[in-house]
């Protein structure tokens, strides 16, 4: 049981630093970025308004490890003049989508970018975003403009821009006629990542300085860490619940043996307090009573009752001329016969040598001479082993006022009168005046 606890101990203790470890590890590492820069695979370039009709002017240049965009806003007949650096990191050189970035699962973006020189202009921060459900690959007016406006001077830098932050241009809902389902910014298939000048910028010259746009992330989330720890409690708390549920069947089990084993053996015990109850109470030679064995009938108030004294009619002789060995043979046989014939009610006691003591209670006389006279003719008839005959005498009493030793006395005169008679013979003691 101490063990077993300890051992639960243990796990759940393994649990808790687990959960911290892991905890930690999301908390504190696990990160994942995606970097634009000039090393970066994608192609990136200028554009202006000049491709809409409108005049400015755009040229990207690489100096060192960053990115110079000059730019001359012009006015005209365009109403918004822009300047801006496209990362297209999902379409193809036709601009056509080819391979779209899946950002959804970053939570920032860190835009390191700033007007050289004197300059108070904001930012524009777009993601140009894909989904079938609206956009057509070659019209790319229908790419979401997910995108925020910022002041790099009201900003520390880098600026970071939390993803949830950027919000889907109003205009472009407008012009595509999206429904209201598809109105929130989505950041699963990124075309184009764009920092562009911001929405009233004055006309004059700009140089934009662009170091990089690293999008941070975590390997996992929230919810993925949380549903891990959960499961793996659940999980241990299941293997928990199986393992004691397993335990208190094998111990049950152990119970239930324990249990039989001490039935057996207290079976085993009243076998032997049996045995030794025999052993004090019977004759060994012939499982008879013994006189021990039929004290406790005489100390129980009978009122009626019956004796026989049983004794073989020159059993010495036989003895003599067969052996002692046929003599114990023929006693056996001679207490088998007298039980099985006799009622179950009598005790048969072996009262010396070849002597026995037949005791019948609720008896009278009358009725025990009857049964001592088919005892008689039964032994007469009986053949013995190696077909030897033997013949008893038989002396009957019934209890009158006297002591038990009396009333033996006189079933003994009455067996002696027996033998004098010629033996083979049933005597009942003649002071009897119940007959
Ligand atoms: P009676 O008709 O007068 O009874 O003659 P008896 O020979 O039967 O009488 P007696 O009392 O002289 O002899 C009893 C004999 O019983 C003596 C002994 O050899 C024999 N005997 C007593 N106990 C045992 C025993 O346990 N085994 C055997 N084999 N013989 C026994
Ligand atoms: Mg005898
Ligand atoms: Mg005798």
């Amino acid at each position: 049981m101490m063990q077993t606890e300890k051992f639960d101990n243990i796990i759940i203790l393994a649990l808790i630093s687990l959960t911290f470890v892991v905890i930690g590890l999301h908390s504190f590492s696990l990160n994942k970025i995606f970097t634009l820069d000039t090393k970066s695979p994608y192609q990136t370039y200028a554009v202006s308004d000049l491709t809409s009709g409108g005049k400015s002017t755009a040229k990207l240049y690489t100096r060192g490890d960053k990115y110079l965009l000059d730019c001359h806003i012009i006015e005209s007949d365009y109403a918004w003049p822009f300047c801006e650096v496209t990362f297209s990191v999902g379409v193809n050189a036709q601009n056509i989508p080819e391979q779209p970035v899946d950002l959804s699962s970053y939570s920032s973006a860190h835009v390191y970018a700033k007007y050289v020189g004197e300059n108070t202009a904001s930012f524009r921060f777009q993601l140009r975003t894909f989904n079938p459900n609206y956009s057509s690959p070659k019209k790319d007016s229908t790419w979401k403009y997910n995108g925020i406006e910022y002041w790099p001077n009201n900003n520390p830098y880098p600026v970071k821009i939390p993803l949830n932050a950027m919000q889907v241009a109003t205009w472009w809902l407008y012009e595509n006629e999206i429904p209201i389902e598809y109105a929130s910014p989505e950041f699963d298939q990124v075309l184009v990542v764009e920092v562009a000048t911001g929405n009233s910028i004055s006309p004059g010259h700009y140089q934009i300085e662009i170091e990089k746009v690293e999008f941070t992330g975590k390997v996992f989330t929230n919810k993925q860490v949380f549903s891990f720890i959960i499961a793996m409690w659940i999980f241990t708390a299941i293997i928990g619940l199986i393992m004691n549920l397993y335990r208190s069947k094998a111990k049950l089990k152990t119970a239930e043996r324990r249990a039989f084993e001490l039935k057996q053996l207290n079976r085993l015990l009243n076998v032997e307090s049996q045995e030794l109850k025999d052993l004090a109470e019977r004759d060994p030679l012939t499982g008879a009573l013994n006189r021990k064995g039929i004290e406790h009938i005489f100390t129980n108030e009978i009122k009626i009752m019956s004796l026989m004294f049983i004794d073989i009619d020159h059993f010495k002789p036989l003895n003599d001329r067969y052996g002692h060995n046929i003599g114990d043979i023929i006693l056996k046989d001679f207490v088998k016969l007298i039980s099985e014939n006799c009622r179950t009610s009598d005790f048969l006691a072996r009262w010396g040598g070849e002597e026995f003591l037949l005791i019948c209670p609720n008896t009278k006389v009358l009725e025990a001479n009857e049964l001592a006279e088919d005892l008689r003719q039964l032994i007469a008839e009986h053949n013995f082993v190696q077909n030897i005959k033997i013949t008893a005498s038989f002396g009957l009493a019934q209890k009158e006022n006297e002591t038990i030793a009396e009333l033996i006395e006189r079933a003994d005169v009455a067996l002696y009168t027996a033998k004098a008679q010629g033996r083979n013979k049933v005597i009942v003691s003649n002071n009897v005046d119940l007959l």
